[in-house]
């Protein structure tokens, strides 16, 4: 499944990088590309035990090689989901769930962000709360409810001002654009989702 995603990730290249050439510098999109490679050889490299190893892992991967502020984030959301997983042995609805919601208060306090600040937060925040309030069905039933969250609070963030990141320097000319992080978080979920109908699990 975190195959998938990287090759998904790395597949969006250009859809992020033009979401951060609207409102940021354009990195965006090479930077998650070379974070999920990494993410990609770390895991083709090494046999992981529990979910947990798996998912700290991939978030210290993004962490050392995506560079800019969008490295830290993410690779805080796959490493500070951990928290309430130690052992776990399979991505299971109360897994996804303890992955998102762990992950989001991580994400906040590394981040200094709250909703409505025109981050990814705004899209892993409602993807957390539905994948909570699904923690009682069918792995792809919570995948869908959280991805279709995520898709929400990424298209909300088109009507919010930056007030964090290189976005806040353009105030209200970030009004219109959704957030590149934002944009991640639910392609992020949406590979998840998408992996999860594909193999019929
Ligand atoms: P940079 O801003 O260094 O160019 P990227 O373009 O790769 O990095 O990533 C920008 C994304 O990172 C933003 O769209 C936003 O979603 C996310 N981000 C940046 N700073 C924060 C923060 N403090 N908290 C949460 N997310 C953040
Ligand atoms: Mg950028």
């Amino acid at each position: 499944m975190l195959l998938y995603l990287c090759e998904q990730m790395i597949g969006h290249t250009d859809t992020l990088t033009q979401a951060d050439k609207a409102i940021g510098d354009g990195d965006h999109g090479i930077g998650m590309a070379r974070g999920f490679e990494a993410v990609r050889l770390k895991l083709e490299g090494g046999s992981f035990a529990a979910l947990d190893e798996l998912f700290k892992a991939a978030g210290m991967a993004l962490i050392t090689s995506v560079g800019g502020a969008s490295g830290i984030i993410f690779g805080t959301w796959f490493r500070g989901g951990t928290k309430n997983l130690a052992g776990a042995a399979t991505l299971d609805s109360p897994a996804l769930s303890a992955w998102l919601v762990d992950g989001l208060a991580a994400v906040k306090e590394r981040g200094k962000t709250k909703p409505g600040d025109k981050t990814m937060v705004d899209a892993l925040e409602p993807a957390a709360a539905a994948a909570e309030q699904a923690a009682a069905a069918p792995l792809d039933e919570a995948l869908a409810a959280a991805t279709e969250a995520a898709r929400l609070g990424m298209e909300a963030t088109k009507d919010m001002v930056a007030s964090m990141g290189r976005a806040k320097t353009l105030g209200e000319r970030s009004l219109g654009h959704p957030d590149p992080g934002a944009v991640s978080t639910y392609l992020i979920l949406r590979s998840l989702w998408e992996y999860t109908e594909k193999s019929g699990e």
